[in-house]
């Protein structure tokens, strides 16, 4: 999956995008779901090759998902200590039940949020709805949609 913005590029690895599409479809839809997305940033761009997926401790309600299990935060850790840096916490996603999401006050609030801790480094944030997914990316304290091309 491939968004743009401005000679911005976000990429998401397939495999990322497989683990996605398992919270929205099925039962697993029935509540929101979510995780962090890791990968690297390349000059303007952000790779995302790797994600997590809703741990026992999260909260996972029809129309809301809070992380809260410690165990994201470990799994940003291991693959930044694996890859020397290479490979690090560089945005979240979660599901919405719909069909084409778009982001709520409190996503924006959210985002917001990390996007300070984060800084100086940009941040994606992703939603997947059952049809399309919705992406934005946060820099410079800035939150911008990306439009979907590939
Ligand atoms: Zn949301």
């Amino acid at each position: 999956m491939i968004f743009l913005m401005k000679g911005r590029l976000v990429t998401v690895a397939d495999d990322v995008v497989q683990v996605i599409s398992r919270y929205i479809t099925g039962s697993e839809a029935d509540r929101e779901a979510g995780g962090i997305l890791l990968g690297s940033y390349r000059g303007p761009h952000i790779e995302v090759v790797r994600c997590t997926a809703p741990m026992p401790e999260d909260r996972r309600t029809r129309f809301g998902f809070v992380r809260r299990d410690k165990g994201h935060q470990r799994a940003a850790e291991r693959e930044w200590a694996e890859s020397a840096g290479a490979i690090s916490f560089v945005g979240e996603w979660h599901t919405h039940p719909e069909r084409h999401p778009t982001p709520s006050w409190i996503d924006r609030r959210s985002w917001r949020k990390q996007m300070g801790k984060h800084a100086p480094h940009p941040m994606v944030f992703l939603i997947a709805g059952s049809v399309t997914t919705y992406c934005e990316i946060g820099s410079d304290g800035r939150l911008t949609a990306m439009a979907k091309v590939g």
